[in-house]
């Protein structure tokens, strides 16, 4: 099953203790349609400056993403500048330049109308819900934000939570959605907001997955070498749709999968600036280490 996704397409500037990239190539649709697609097919909506180049067109068409929905308006691509202390679970936004995303009104493609599984990446709420009124019928649908909206747009995400079946976000921005300082009270508040899943992104302390009935815990993979946290996020989330939409049977022990899935693909992404490391992946690579993800949490019963 292919997956829809709505986001960002966008140039970041970015400074890590390690190193600096500018006007890098990223976007959460951009990091979350390269991720997916190692698992599956998917149609990317989203709008680009007349300044946007060719090359990541083409990059991304080779790894087999739809780009009819990408539109081309005239002016600037979106723009993000973030810096990361040696904390590199927190990115401290410096700038956000929405550009030609201040005046996009997605209109899908024809072949986009019937998709079953969406992904409403980081981007204006109001933006996520008109793309998914313009979706027949999905069987699965997901969603991420974040503190820029929570601020911003509240009123509007928590419309467009009405309509998710899994929220994907950060620990802090789940204690800023519910107002709520304890983790797990703050996720059951954001569940009784719409979702029934909710995947909390935190950073090297892995994720945690909760529902109604349960909590499950997955590390995250540790790694010698951390350049850029930009983009791990939004792989993940292409990881986890990936395998939920390529094996169609979501529920509790494919999500569980999907989330060790998700975390195995952002594990590659803080390897290297922008989009380096997703680039020179390969297959193996992913099964290589979602093995040494079941080792590392592997233990005996009593
Ligand atoms: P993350 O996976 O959370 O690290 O997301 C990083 C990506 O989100 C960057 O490549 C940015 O271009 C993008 N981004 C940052 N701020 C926003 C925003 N307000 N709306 C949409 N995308 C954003």
């Amino acid at each position: 099953m292919d997956i829809l996704v709505v986001g960002s397409v966008a140039f970041d500037t970015i400074e890590t203790p390690f190193g600096k990239g500018d006007d890098v190539l990223g976007g959460s649709a951009t990091y979350f349609s390269t991720s997916a697609s190692f698992f599956t097919g998917v149609k990317l909506v989203a709008v680009v400056g007349d300044d946007f180049p060719d090359e990541p067109k083409e990059f991304l068409t080779s790894c087999g993403v739809d780009l009819a929905g990408l539109q081309t308006q005239p002016g600037a691509t979106f723009r993000w500048k973030g810096r990361y202390g040696y904390d590199l679970n927190e990115a401290h936004t410096l700038e956000t330049h929405l550009n030609v995303f201040e005046t996009f009104h997605p209109q899908l493609p024809e072949s986009y109308r019937n998709a079953e599984y969406v992904f409403l990446a980081n981007i204006d709420p109001e933006l996520q819900l008109e793309v998914l009124k313009q979706v027949e019928n999905p069987k699965l649908v997901a969603c991420d934000t974040m503190n820029f909206w929570i601020e911003g747009k509240r009123d509007a995400l928590i419309k467009t939570l009405g309509h998710v079946d899994i929220l994907v976000i950060n620990e802090a921005e789940v204690r800023q959605l519910a107002n709520e300082a304890n983790l797990v009270k703050a996720s059951k508040a954001v569940l009784a907001m719409g979702p029934k899943t909710l995947v909390v992104k935190r950073g090297e302390y892995g994720v945690l997955v909760f529902n109604e009935h349960s909590i499950f815990s997955a590390p995250a993979y540790p790694l010698e070498e951390v350049y850029d946290p930009t983009g791990a996020g939004d792989t993940f989330a292409g990881g986890f749709m990936g395998y939920l939409a390529a094996t169609d049977n979501p529920n509790e022990e494919t999500i569980r999968k999907a989330t060790v899935f998700g975390s195995v693909m952002a594990s590659f992404t803080v390897e290297d600036f922008s989009l380096n490391r997703l680039r020179k992946l390969d297959w193996n690579e992913v099964e290589e280490r979602f093995r040494h993800f079941q080792a590392l949490t592997a233990f005996a019963g009593l």
